[in-house]
């Protein structure tokens, strides 16, 4: 089992998008299911209807589930998991207080020492736990650092180790009974059986911390992890909110579609790719995600713009036509004419609508574009555009510039273009509204 874990407290960023679809990838790649795990156990963060809108994107990039739940549905199988390490000596209660931790925090940062929980409270076994739960005494559940360095090796990054003070005897329960992201992440991971984990190296940190609550729970499985660098913006800073072209939202409203931005995360920090131009199913064929970059990868918005004009070139024409609202294949191929100077939807939508708006005469070709409106109004249809051309050179006596140029603009909305003849061949059954 693979799994994608978002929280569901902000945007869907290309960082996130990233993790889903190498998951999905590698979950296809081994013939093992993918789980969507909605981490919503931080109930303060989270922000209604984030859940739907992730599943909305995954749909749009074709990352297809076969599980999808809540964390927050296994809360009681988290505390009882808590209830037992405490059972079995592993875990303690603590009730410092956030004063005295505060304290010994500020106590560590003077003497410019990372800080480490004391240990106060260590022995404070089941027993305890009952007495203070009869005293409605507030406390917390602190699992016991490890004896021994964890260690595991990174697909990505290779051999990590991690002291036992490392580690530390750090929180699993809090007060008011919800489990840390930690504890929650390691308790479903195992309950679901995922063998391999891939997600931000900002969770690299965070590893050992699972594997040792993993261990303690007594799961003998080796979860297998794989820590994707950081994407990096122009400036070489981590890409943030403050960052457009991090946001799928805006991704998606700047006309960028799907399988662009799919080729291009999978393509980032990966120099081993066969081919440039690709699709989700293609890496499924021979991506290797020990070949992803240690080091951290810059986000070029150029390099996707490409990526996304050569999509658009391959899309189907029917597709493409239904983008601009047309059912038949001609818009489609109409669009594509445009691909020279336009990279994305947005851009294509630019030129596209103009073709199908009302037309302004208020320009100084506004007199020859009456005469040919009015010549094509009257034409019989022609297939091929010589002989439309023929007929209005005749009807109209218009030649050379003075008819180029206000035909041009009078089919097109535009003074440039791509070749007239290429245009007239996907509008010519649309002629009538296009000269409106
Ligand atoms: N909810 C965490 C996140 O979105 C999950 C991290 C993980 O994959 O374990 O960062």
């Amino acid at each position: 089992m693979l799994r994608f874990a978002p929280s569901p407290t902000g945007d869907m960023h290309i960082g996130n998008l990233r993790v889903a679809l190498l998951n999905y990838l590698v979950a296809k790649q081994r013939d093992e299911a993918f789980l969507v795990r909605i981490e919503d156990t931080d109930k303060a963060r989270n922000i209604e209807g984030k859940d739907t809108e992730i599943m909305q994107i995954l749909e749009k990039f074709a990352i297809h589930h076969d599980q999808v739940y809540h964390q927050s549905e296994h809360l009681h199988i988290h505390q009882q998991l808590a209830v037992k390490l405490v059972e079995e000596g592993k875990a303690f209660v603590c009730t410092c207080t956030p004063e005295m931790l505060e304290a010994e925090r500020e106590e560590a940062k003077a003497q410019k020492r990372p800080y480490r929980y004391s240990g106060r409270c260590e022995t404070l076994d089941k027993t305890a736990l009952a007495e203070l739960k009869a005293n409605k005494t507030p406390y917390v559940i602190r699992i016991k650092k490890p004896d021994a360095t964890i260690a595991f090796d990174d697909l990505i990054k290779g051999r990590q180790e991690s002291a036992p003070f490392e580690v530390d005897s750090f929180v699993i329960i809090r007060a008011d009974g919800s489990p840390t992201y930690n504890f929650a992440c390691a308790c479903d991971d195992m309950l679901s059986d995922v063998t391999t984990v891939i997600r931000g190296e900002d969770h690299l940190s965070n590893t050992p911390k699972q594997i040792h609550i993993k261990r303690l729970l007594g799961y003998d499985e080796k979860t297998v992890y794989a820590h994707l660098p950081i994407i990096l913006n122009k400036e070489g800073k981590k890409m943030s909110k403050r960052d457009n072209a991090s946001s799928i939202k805006w991704l998606f409203q700047e006309g960028f579609i799907p399988d662009a931005i799919a080729n291009y995360l999978l393509l980032l920090g990966y120099a081993k790719a066969p081919q440039e131009v690709f699709t989700l199913p293609d890496a499924i064929e021979w991506y290797d995600i020990r070949e992803i970059s240690k080091s951290p990868a810059k986000f070029d918005l150029d390099k996707l713009r490409f990526l996304n004009r050569e999509h658009l070139k391959r899309m189907d024409d029917k597709k493409l036509s239904t983008v601009f609202g047309f059912a038949d294949a001609a818009i489609g191929k109409l669009a594509k004419l445009y691909l020279e100077e336009a990279s994305t939807i947005k851009e294509l939508d630019a030129k596209i609508k103009p073709i199908f708006s009302p037309k302004s005469f208020d320009n100084e070709w506004g007199e020859e574009m009456r005469i040919l409106q009015n010549a094509i109004e009257q034409a019989p249809y022609f297939e091929a555009f010589d002989d439309f051309k023929a007929y209005l050179n005749e009807k109209t006596q218009l030649k050379g510039k003075r008819f180029f140029k206000p035909l041009r603009m009078l089919l097109t909305g535009a003074e440039h273009g791509p070749e007239l003849s290429d245009v007239y061949t996907h509008i010519k059954s649309y002629l009538l509204e296009v000269i409106s």
